[in-house]
């Protein structure tokens, strides 16, 4: 994923970038990364300076957090950089910034570490396969988007212990 500045021109013009998961060495606890990561952009140079705007796209295999079936969750997040060349410019590193400065030979900017991050930054806490999905039965472990089980689950609520405990 290298942004070659030397390829940019004033007029705006547009950049596909692609990367394998691995090289990106994309890694998270409720899923796992299959598909490749594109990152599309427009972009165009003032002088000095480039700007570089987008998105990324990809999708990762996650673990519903309640039901902890696997499911496919669309990965889609803004891209935006802005570079200048600069003899203060250094290599670049910081991706906590999106305005960086580069020295004045730069000609080429490796993307994966700041696609990496902003990648793992747009991942749901707790991703659920479903806004509605029902969880598996805390008695039995039934899959309960399947269908009741027939369990009293409402003896088991830890939140009448709770109150229970109050009296
Ligand atoms: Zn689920
Ligand atoms: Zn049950």
């Amino acid at each position: 994923m290298k942004l070659r500045l030397g390829e940019i021109e004033e007029k705006p013009g547009r950049v596909t970038l692609k990367g394998e998961p691995e090289d990106l060495e994309l890694e998270w606890k409720d899923g796992c990364f299959r598909s490749p990561v594109c990152l599309e952009l427009k972009v165009f140079r003032r002088g000095d300076r480039f700007l570089a705007q987008g998105e990324i796209t990809t999708s990762v295999d996650a673990r519903c957090s309640r039901c902890l079936r696997e499911f496919p969750l669309p990965v889609r997040t803004q891209f935006k950089l802005t570079i200048e060349l600069t003899p203060k410019g250094n290599n670049g590193d910081n991706v906590e910034e999106d305005y960086i400065l580069l020295s004045p030979q730069s000609e080429v900017l490796d993307l994966r570490e700041r696609v990496r991050q902003l990648i793992l930054l747009s991942l749901p806490v707790k991703p659920l396969c479903h806004p509605n999905c029902r969880g598996l039965c805390p008695i039995c472990g039934k899959d309960l988007n399947e269908g009741e089980c027939g369990c009293r689950r409402e003896e088991y609520d830890p939140r009448w212990e709770k109150l229970k405990s109050l009296r």
